[in-house]
């Protein structure tokens, strides 16, 4: 009899398994004697752990890549073909959906507009089950769909997938999880885990893993969108808070006398940095226009799209200089817009961090994303990869193979 508690050792083989796996996704392309040196395991423990993986297709053996001197060694590598996720990342004004295979290869990538302000979650679980069925049709043959990942710009519960609060999609308690299970399992009589996040949880989680925050501990992602929001990872975990809502830095008050916030409170972050009130400042009104139609009037020679690029800016530098003495972060990832304003801004931010305390500052770097303006969506893929990288060999078995086809 196994004792409650107690490691069995198909517990450590999973386990190890788990941990290779992931290593290869996150990595690519690793040699036999870089896996034995990542895991501490010896060499013939790797080597049956690999061939395991192999023998199901999760990963094969080849030779390295060009240019090396001499023997190529062979390396084991990720089969995109073998696994696969559908990332969805829903924003005000358009979801994206991308299929995305094992080592994080994009095999596909959509966008659907939308009409904001009436987009509710059912019409957004019409277009998950509907974008799902377009991907999966494309999928390579006899790959093993192994989730699902939804990345919301609003407050998530992320133990069911609950959408609490959206209020830039104006929605409130809306079970988001629950129903896209219940829609994918009604149309494909199937369905892998599903996962719902905050944006910009997913995209800290995005950029820590595959980004600029490679090798850092500490990381703060903002995203840019209509609203503002903060993905906080400490010593190398997501920042929750006691309910999961911890982490909204766009609802910081930092001007009392700006404009009323979606929230209700006055002069929050958001409402100085945020899609809108770029777009309010420079003199363009409407649901279409972005933040890049105002970079190019600004480009175009108008003083009033430069001026608000600046105010924004400052606004930018001040509330990053706040992050920077809360949380000592090694890197703050400027996501959405932000990504685009950062150049024409960068003097007013450093003025605006110089005010930070000095041994926090001094560690700080503000980079813009290296997954450039997929970093939410394909952080939606990543937390849709963990059932699989938690427990390969059973999750790649009881899997649906092949669905559309
Ligand atoms: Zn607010």
């Amino acid at each position: 009899m196994v004792t409650r508690g107690a490691a069995t050792q198909d517990d450590v083989r999973r386990h190890n398994l788990a941990r290779l796996l992931r290593h290869l996704h996150e990595r690519g392309a690793t040699s036999r004697s870089e896996l034995v040196a990542f895991s501490g395991l010896n060499r013939s423990t790797v080597g049956v752990l690999v061939s395991e993986l192999a023998e199901i297709n999760l990963v094969f053996e080849g030779a390295g890549s060009a240019g090396q001197v001499g023997r190529p060694s062979l390396m084991v590598q990720p089969v995109a073909e073998s696994a696969i996720v559908v990332a969805f990342e829903i924003r005000v004004e358009r979801t994206i959906v991308a299929l995305v295979g094992l080592g994080g290869a994009v095999l596909l990538r959509k966008e659907q507009r939308h009409r904001r302000n009436s987009y509710t979650p059912e019409a957004a679980v019409r277009n998950i089950v509907s974008l799902t069925a377009q991907v999966l049709a494309k999928a390579p043959d006899r790959a093993a769909w192994v989730g699902v990942g939804v990345s919301v710009p609003g407050i998530v519960d992320h133990t069911d997938g609950r959408v609490m609060l959206a209020p830039n999609l104006g929605w409130v308690d809306a079970p988001l999880g629950d129903l896209v299970r219940d829609a994918l399992m009604a149309e494909f009589d199937v369905c892998p885990s599903v996962v719902v996040n905050n944006d910009a949880d997913l995209g800290a989680i995005a950029e820590y893993a595959r980004g600029v925050g490679i090798g850092a501990r500490n990381l703060i992602y903002v995203s840019g969108e209509v609203g503002i929001g903060g993905g906080i990872i400490i010593d190398g975990r997501v920042m929750m808070g006691a309910g999961g809502y911890g982490g909204e830095i766009g609802h910081m008050v930092v001007n009392p006398d700006g404009v009323t916030c979606r929230c209700g409170a006055r002069g929050c972050w958001e409402t100085e940095i945020g899609r809108d009130a770029v777009v309010r400042e420079a003199g363009l009104g409407g649901e279409q226009v972005e933040v890049e139609d105002v970079i190019a009037a600004a480009e175009a020679g108008s003083r009033r799209a430069e001026e608000a690029i600046q105010a924004v800016g400052e606004w930018l530098g001040i509330g990053l200089a706040n992050l920077v003495n809360l949380f000592n972060p090694e890197v703050i990832v400027l996501g959405g817009h932000l990504r685009l304003l950062l150049p024409r801004v960068s003097a007013q931010v450093a003025r605006r961090i110089h005010f930070a305390l000095p041994a926090a500052r001094e560690q700080v770097r503000v980079e813009v994303p290296a997954l450039r303006g997929d970093s939410t969506l394909l952080g939606a893929a990543e937390t849709a990869f963990d059932a699989l990288l938690s427990d390969p060999i059973a999750v790649f078995e009881d899997s649906p193979h092949a669905v559309a086809s």
